[in-house]
């Protein structure tokens, strides 16, 4: 029999109702509860567990534990890069970027991606399946417990996208967030998405602290949709809208990214187009220097810092992305698709 249920998945009061059901003490969910987020391998290692009750979640019960397939250290920043093997056989990509203000993980919230964005390496082969909870979970876990880096802020930024799996990304967050697991507080976990507006609606009347980060990567509707397909349904206009109720609802101020393409995005005009859709709201520009995808035609963008002068001429404040990790597979998605594809990693 395939063991079916994963504990790991379950908040603190699924698993006291679990416990009770076996018929346990009120004080076991809280202790395995504990184990789990701790990282165990396997469940001999629940030391003030009665053996007895070991062997019966052996049989009955799933533990997640991802396999390092490939774990590359970039010389140059201490960057680390996961590729996990899961339970199934799948592979998915995390990342460990060490800052002055702490160190952060970057999580992947689905195998693959169904969005099609054309610069992103996570949607070349389309997706293959959500990530369960416990699976998000388990990259922050697994990658303290490799690098033995404490990690205290979370961006989900990896592959997939994250409000395309809504109710289990939002479980991760309350599983993540908890006192008796990794502790790790809303301020200090950021979410990106490609900008699904009836989710972001959803997301807004829950009222997180986090910080929501929108992938606009182009102010105009004929730009945008052709760098990201999703746009021809949500349109920039009633995005912008959503976003702005969003902070209204939420108080919380969105953080804007856009990827620098060379000759598609990066013009005084488009920067001067983009200020005006940000007049009003308090928002932040994060402008990432584009990673290149060795499948795509487009080129980093070489105005950078002329299109950042001119968005603060305009009043709006913008951040250049520092590019980390720079020796290693760059940006999300890359490892493992060379990995899909047998091929070998330059
Ligand atoms: N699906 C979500 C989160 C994953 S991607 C989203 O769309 O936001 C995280 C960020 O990396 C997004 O802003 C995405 O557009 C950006 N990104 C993807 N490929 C990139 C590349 N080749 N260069 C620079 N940024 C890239």
């Amino acid at each position: 029999m395939i063991p079916v249920v994963d504990l790991k998945s379950m908040t603190l009061e699924e698993l006291s109702g679990y416990f009770q059901e076996l018929g346990q003490p009120g004080f076991r969910a809280k202790q395995v509860f504990r184990w789990l987020h701790r990282g165990i391998e396997s469940f001999d290692e629940m030391s003030d567990l009665p053996r007895a009750l070991r062997e019966a979640l052996k049989e009955r019960c799933l533990l997640t534990v991802p396999r390092v397939e490939r774990r590359q250290v970039s010389q140059v920043d201490g960057t680390i890069k996961y590729l996990w093997r899961l339970l199934d056989g799948n592979c998915i990509e995390t990342v460990l970027m060490r800052y002055k203000h702490g160190n952060t993980v970057c999580v992947s919230s689905q195998v693959g991606c169904n969005m099609g964005c054309v610069f992103c390496a996570s949607t070349l082969g389309g997706k293959v399946r959500d990530l369960s909870p416990a699976e998000i979970l388990d990259q922050v876990i697994f990658t303290q417990k490799d690098s033995g880096a404490e990690i205290s802020n979370i961006v989900l930024m990896g592959i997939g996208e994250p409000l395309d799996n809504f109710d289990h990304v939002l479980r991760f967050l309350t599983l993540v967030n908890h006192p008796d697991g990794l502790n790790i507080g809303m301020r200090h976990i950021s979410l990106s998405t490609c900008g699904l507006r009836k989710k972001i609606d959803k997301l807004a009347l829950l009222g997180l602290q986090l910080t929501l980060s929108v992938s606009l990567h182009a102010p105009d509707d004929e730009t945008r949709s052709r760098l990201m397909p999703v746009n021809r349904a949500v349109g920039v206009g009633p995005l912008m809208e959503t976003c702005r109720r969003y902070f209204e609802t939420t108080g919380r101020r969105i953080s804007y990214e856009y990827a620098m393409i060379d000759g598609v995005n990066d013009s005084d005009a488009q920067a001067d187009r983009l200020a005006e859709l940000l007049r009003g709201q308090p928002g932040h520009v994060n402008l990432i220097p584009l990673n290149d995808v060795a499948e795509s035609p487009l080129k980093p963008s070489r105005r950078v810092r002329q299109f950042q002068q001119r968005l603060e001429g305009h009043g709006v404040t913008a951040t250049v992305r520092r590019k980390l990790g720079s020796d290693i597979d760059a940006s999300c998605g890359q490892l493992r698709r060379r990995h899909m594809d047998g091929g070998t990693s330059s």
